[in-house]
C-alpha cells in the first residue's frame, strides 16, 4: 500500500488535533507516515501511532525553531525523497500553507489548499474544497507530481487506529536558504484557557448586536459553558470590542467547527465566507429578516441580551 506523508503540528511533543484528523484522512489513501520536527519530535510517536502512523520520521535539529519555514520544507523534501509517498498532507494553518506551497514548488508538483475532505481516487487523492465564500463545492486532484494537500481543521473526526509508529531518524541536509530568516524573539500569547479559534469544535461569535466591548463577557460566558472558542464579526472587531485575531470571515479566520453560534451577526457574505462550512449553525438575532437565518440549522429570533444568559444557564444546569 502506498505511503502518505503527514506533517505533524506539535508543541514540544504534544500533537495538535488537526494532525490527528489528517491521520484519519491519510488512512483513506494509504499508510500514514508522520514527519515530526523540532524539540520534542520523538515524544509525538505514541499519539501518532495510536492514530494510525505506521512510521514516524523525526529530526530534532534546533534549526526548526531558530529559523522560519525553510528548514521544515527541507525536511519534508528529504522525507518525500526517502518515502516516495502517494501524497503529502499538511494542516491548513498559515504556516502549513506556506510550507505546502514551497514544497510543491520544489517538487514541481501541484498543490491544493484548504481541503475540507479527501478521498482515494484511481488517479490520485481527490480533495473537496469550499470556494467563493462557500457558494460552490469543488472536487479536484493534482495532475502533476506528488500531490501536496493542506486540510482545514475539523474536516475529519479523530479516530484511534493503533499502528506500529516505528520511530526513524530523518536525515536532513539544510539548504542555503534555510538560515535566511532568523527568529529573533518570541513572546507567548496570554492564554485565555479557551481552544484555538481555527481548531475549536465549537465557536461562539458576537457581532455588532453585542453593542460594546463590555458585553462580550456574555459571549465568553456562553463559550465557556460549552468549552468553545470566541469569534467576532468584523464590525465588532473594527469597533474595538474584540481583538482582530478573533475575527471570523473573508479577511479574518476561517473556521469549520461542529457547532457555530452567531449572536447579533447579520450574516454578510464576508462573514459567511469564514464559517459557512460549520457543521451545525445556530443564530440569535432580533431581526427575523437577517440573512444569517438563510444559513442556519437552528435560529432564535430574539434579543441576545435575553437569550444568551438563559442559554448559558441552561447549559450549565444540564452539565450539572
Ligand atoms: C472586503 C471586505 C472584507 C470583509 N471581511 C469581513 C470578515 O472577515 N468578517 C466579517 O464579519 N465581516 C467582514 N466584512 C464586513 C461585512 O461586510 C459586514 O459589514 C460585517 O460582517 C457586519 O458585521 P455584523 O453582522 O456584526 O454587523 P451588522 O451587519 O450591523 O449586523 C448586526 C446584527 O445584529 C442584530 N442585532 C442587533 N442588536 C441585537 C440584539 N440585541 N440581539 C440580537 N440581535 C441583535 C441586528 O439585527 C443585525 O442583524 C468585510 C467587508 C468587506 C468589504
Amino acid at each position: 500500500m502506498a505511503e502518505v506523508l503527514v506533517y505533524v503540528d506539535h508543541v514540544d511533543g504534544a500533537v495538535r488535533k488537526p494532525t490527528l484528523e489528517l491521520l484519519t484522512l491519510a488512512r483513506r489513501i494509504g499508510e500514514p507516515v508522520a514527519v515530526a520536527l523540532g524539540n520534542g519530535a520523538g515524544d509525538t510517536a505514541s499519539a501518532l501511532a495510536e492514530h494510525g502512523a505506521v512510521k514516524v520520521l523525526t529530526d530534532e535539529a534546533a534549526e526548526y525553531a531558530d529559523y522560519l519555514v525553510v528548514p521544515k520544507v527541507d525536511a519534508l523534501q528529504a522525507a518525500v525523497a526517502a518515502v516516495s509517498p502517494a501524497a503529502v498532507l499538511v494542516p491548513s494553518s498559515t504556516e502549513g500553507k506556506e510550507i505546502a506551497a514551497r514544497l510543491a514548488l520544489r517538487l514541481g508538483s501541484g498543490v491544493i489548499t484548504d481541503a475540507v475532505d479527501l478521498e482515494a481516487g484511481g488517479e490520485g487523492p481527490v480533495a473537496t474544497q469550499s470556494v467563493f465564500a462557500a457558494s460552490y463545492t469543488t472536487k479536484s486532484r493534482v495532475s502533476k507530481g506528488t500531490p501536496v494537500i493542506t486540510v482545514k481543521p475539523n474536516s475529519a473526526a479523530v479516530e484511534a487506529a493503533p499502528a506500529a509508529g516505528t520511530v526513524e531518524a530523518l536525515s536532513v541536509t539544510f539548504s542555503e536558504q534555510a538560515t535566511g530568516t532568523k527568529v529573533t524573539s518570541r513572546t507567548a500569547r496570554e492564554s485565555t484557557g479557551r481552544p484555538e479559534l481555527t481548531e475549536a469544535a465549537i465557536v461562539v461569535s458576537g457581532g455588532r448586536g453585542v453593542n460594546g466591548a463590555e458585553n462580550f463577557s456574555l459571549i465568553e460566558g456562553l463559550a465557556d459553558s460549552l468549552g468553545a472558542a470566541v469569534g467576532a464579526s468584523r464590525a465588532a472587531v473594527d469597533a474595538g470590542w474584540y481583538p482582530h485575531s478573533n475575527q471570523v470571515g473573508q479577511t479574518g479566520k476561517s473556521v469549520s467547527p461542529q457547532l457555530y453560534i452567531a449572536n447579533g451577526i447579520s450574516g454578510a457574505i464576508q462573514h459567511r465566507a469564514g464559517m459557512q462550512t460549520s457543521k451545525t449553525i445556530v443564530a440569535v438575532n432580533k431581526d427575523a429578516e437577517a440573512p444569517i437565518f438563510d444559513l442556519v440549522d437552528y435560529g432564535v429570533v430574539g434579543d441576545l441580551f435575553a437569550v444568551v444568559p438563559q442559554l448559558t444557564e441552561e447549559i450549565k444546569a444540564r452539565k450539572g
